[in-house]
């Protein structure tokens, strides 16, 4: 039922529990929004899962498994990867490279004497077409917009079978069209059975986009809710903990 599954997590830092017994469960083929105000935790939770972090307590299960990453290299190798608000693709390189690049020793790459290129174009230019993506696999990343800086980024994830892809605040540098290239890559995705953890703060967004809402206040979880079940002034008001709708709380 659940393709990831984070149990009873707990971390604390020095005078600070970041993390107070949080459980978050993704269904495969879904958007789940992780919403909470600043300092809610929803960093901490996401670098737990990546190995960033060791958690005090608490246990993940991937696909019914449990799992110990070491690092979100580690993780992407097993399938779950993130799109970052920053990203950072090597620029001087084209856009077939930067997916590809990583997964052969680095001195084996540049006109990649060692592999087939034409298949490496053929699978490259297949992955776009698939996922819809306006992009060509020659194309130098140092030219591209913040957009398809993203959509490289969510094919190599793609690339990397992963079932997990969590996007952190992916619509922060994009024109109105360029969300609306991504809604269509996340609904070409979410077909595909991918799961994505969609943190933002933005209402029309969430409630557009997601399938589930989870939200964090001060390092605990509120709870879990279909996405059809909310409003603005809900999710606010859970994020908050008071109804800022009423006048005299
Ligand atoms: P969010 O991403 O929801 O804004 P964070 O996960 O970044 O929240 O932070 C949760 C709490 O943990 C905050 O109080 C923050 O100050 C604290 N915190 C996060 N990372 C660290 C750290 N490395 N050391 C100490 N405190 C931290
Ligand atoms: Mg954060
Ligand atoms: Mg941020």
């Amino acid at each position: 039922e659940y393709v990831l599954e984070m149990h009873h997590i707990t971390k604390e830092f020095p005078g600070v529990k970041a993390l107070d017994d949080v459980t978050l469960k993704v269904r495969p083929g879904t958007v789940h929004a992780l919403m909470g105000e600043n300092g809610a935790g929803k960093s901490t939770l996401m670098k737990c899962l990546f190995g960033i972090y060791t958690p005090d307590a608490g246990h993940i299960i991937l696909d019914g498994e449990e799992v110990r990453f070491q690092s979100s290299r580690d993780a992407l190798e097993k399938g779950i990867s993130m799109i970052h608000q920053e990203l950072h693709p090597v620029p001087y390189r084209n856009v077939m490279e930067n997916i590809w690049l990583g997964r052969f020793p680095v001195k084996r790459l540049g006109p990649f004497p060692f592999i087939d290129e034409k298949k490496m174009v053929r699978d490259t230019e297949q992955l776009f077409a698939d996922l819809k993506m306006d992009l060509g696999p020659y194309e130098i990343v140092k030219h591209l917009s913040v957009s398809k800086i993203q959509s490289l980024e969510i094919a190599k994830a793609v690339s990397y079978q992963s079932r997990v892809i969590v996007m952190d605040e992916p619509t922060s540098s994009l024109t109105g069209n360029e969300v609306e290239q991504l809604f269509a890559i996340i609904d070409e995705l979410r077909s595909r059975g991918v799961a994505i953890i969609y943190i933002s703060h933005k209402m029309e967004e969430i409630l557009r986009i997601s399938d589930e809402v989870t939200i964090m206040r001060d390092g605990r979880l509120i709870g879990t809710w279909e996405a059809k079940e909310l409003t603005t002034d809900l999710i606010i008001a859970r994020m908050v903990g008071r109804d800022l709708t009423q006048r005299f709380p």
